[in-house]
């Protein structure tokens, strides 16, 4: 029996663990382990409730194309192995595949259940394809040093030749067996999912990936920095860029099939290029998936080569005003509200928020921010959420220059594209509602007559800002230039190689 083992990859096609396993066996046990490691306070009910639709879409695909199905085993990886490998749990394995994960936490778990298995004489693959280029192969290969651009990505990937096509759905050998159902979200969160807009799953992501290539000009013409940060005209919490990011956290959607979609498009006619293309945000997204496997403590602001050491505030009360949306600034409420309901925030908006809590306005340390989005966020991913979040605080090789600070006030000519009749603003905060379109930013500008009139008293129904947005830009600009000038010239470390598990 050969087993093959879910764990993002959630889809069929593009699947080479489960396409090795089908040429060598008749007899594959595809299944998923529900890892009290990722509990209520790690994982927010929007993600748990993706990840619960992605493996429900999954096994009915496996029953009704193959009469297979997808079994959900539960406890600590090791712990299920054991008796698998073992012959105590519903089928004695021999041999167990599964997709290569580069997160600290699975690298730690894969290397536990490799020693386990070869103890045990149980034979174990693993493949990449959760990234477009095999990140161990890279990361190893001589002369290689961690991409800090678009033009080092670009070269690392024309070094490393085409990008592989997307293999086919293989045919899954019939399998039965009773129990081991999905479960319901009830079972483990007290709160109901508030998401609506994102149903999990392979085939749902199939479609979206379909509808955005049917619009060739839309992919063609795609340039991030015009997409507007407030989502959609009159649907605002509907993405305006192609909201596939939690198709691609859990693997719904293979990264190689976006790419070749992708450039089928961009053989039809002339097309955008990287930085601001489609293309070049897989691009974005393999750097810090790259980043994240070779630097060091890439998710901790010591002994992290890609991060400069600055004296950040700790305040709880303004994280926490921060993270609940109540800062009294709208666009930063509405945007972290959308957060909270929805899991989602357009790649501006998390320009925005960022750049608010770190050097912006609060002066708080980007990881406090970092673990929020990783909670909420339904496409939270180790690699990515890092990597931006050193961008945006300012404080990695990468990151733009420290002193472009973001008004969190959006007006027409802001870079961070927010519409200007405030219905994102109302839609996510309605103590806002009423209030005219020229005060929806600035609502504590407002003449009195008009917060009465609006039914939105500034400091009674909504907060007033929790900082003077000029006077904490200009304290927190003089903080961040002493700290630079305190550690000139930071290098990075000559040798970088393959994160080692516990590295
Ligand atoms: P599109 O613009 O349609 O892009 C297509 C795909 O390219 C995305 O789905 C994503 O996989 C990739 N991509 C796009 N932008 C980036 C980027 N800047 N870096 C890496 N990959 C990118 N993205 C995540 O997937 N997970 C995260 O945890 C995450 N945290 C972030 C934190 C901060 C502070 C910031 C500023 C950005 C973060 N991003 C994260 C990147 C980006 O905001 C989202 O990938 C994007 O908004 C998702 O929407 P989309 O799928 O419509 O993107």
């Amino acid at each position: 029996m050969t087993g093959v083992w879910f764990r993002k990859c959630l889809r069929l096609h593009d699947n080479a663990a489960l396409i090795q396993a089908t040429r060598e066996s008749d007899h594959v046990f595809p299944f998923f382990i529900l890892d009290p490691w990722f509990d209520r306070s790690r994982v927010g009910a929007n993600r748990y409730q993706f990840l619960l639709d992605s493996l429900s879409d999954l096994d009915e695909q496996l029953r009704t194309k193959y009469g297979s199905r997808l079994l959900v085993l539960r406890g600590r990886p090791e712990s299920v192995f054991q008796e698998l490998f073992e012959g105590k749990g519903p089928f004695r394995l021999q041999a167990l595949y599964w997709e290569k994960d580069s997160e600290p936490y699975a690298r730690e778990r894969d290397a536990r259940v490799e020693a386990l298995a070869a103890r045990l004489d149980v034979r174990t693959r693993s493949f990449a394809g959760h990234t477009l280029l095999d990140l161990d192969t890279v990361v190893a290969s001589p002369g290689y040093k961690p991409p800090i651009s678009m033009r080092d990505v670009l070269a690392l990937v024309t070094r490393c030749g085409p990008i592989a096509e997307p293999q086919p759905e293989p045919c899954v050998p019939p399998l039965e067996v009773q129990g081991f159902e999905v479960p319901s979200i009830a079972e483990f969160y007290d709160e109901l999912p508030t998401s609506r807009g994102f149903p999990g799953g392979e085939r749902e992501a199939l479609k979206r990936l379909d509808a955005t290539c049917a619009d060739v000009e839309y992919v063609c013409s795609f340039e991030k920095p015009k997409t507007a940060s407030t989502g959609r005209p009159r649907a605002p919490w509907e993405p305006s860029t192609t909201g596939l990011s939690p198709y691609f956290k859990f693997g719904c959607l293979s990264v190689r099939t976006a790419w070749s979609a992708i450039a089928a498009c961009y053989r039809q006619r002339a097309h955008s290029q990287p930085p601001q293309s489609l293309h070049g945000q897989l691009l974005f997204r393999e750097m810090f998936y790259l980043l994240g496997a070779s630097v060091p403590n890439f998710d901790k602001a010591v002994e992290n080569p890609m991060c400069k050491q600055i004296p950040w505030g700790e305040d709880p009360a303004l994280l926490a005003a921060w993270s609940e949306g109540r800062t009294g600034y709208p666009f930063i409420d509405a945007l972290m509200r959308q957060l909270r309901t929805t899991g989602y925030m357009h790649h501006l908006g998390r320009h925005a928020v960022a750049c608010f809590l770190t050097r912006g306005d609060l002066w708080q340390h980007w990881t406090r921010g970092r673990d929020v989005f990783d909670k909420l966020l339904l496409d939270a991913d180790w690699a990515v959420n890092n990597g931006n979040w050193l961008w945006l605080a300012g404080v990695a090789p990468f990151s733009a220059p420290y002193f472009r600070i973001y008004d969190p006030c959006p007006g027409p000519k802001s870079s961070l594209n927010a519409e200007q009749a405030g219905e994102f603003v109302r839609h996510f905060v309605p103590e806002l509602r009423a209030m005219p379109d020229r005060f929806i930013y600035k609502p504590w500008t407002a003449p009195r007559a008009v917060q009465e009139r609006a039914g939105c008293i500034v400091g009674v129904d909504y907060p007033a800002p929790v900082v003077d947005h000029a006077a904490a830009r200009e304290a927190n600009l003089g903080r961040f230039k002493a700290a630079l000038a305190a550690q000139p010239g930071r290098e990075l470390p000559e040798k970088f190689g393959p994160r080692r598990p516990g590295a």
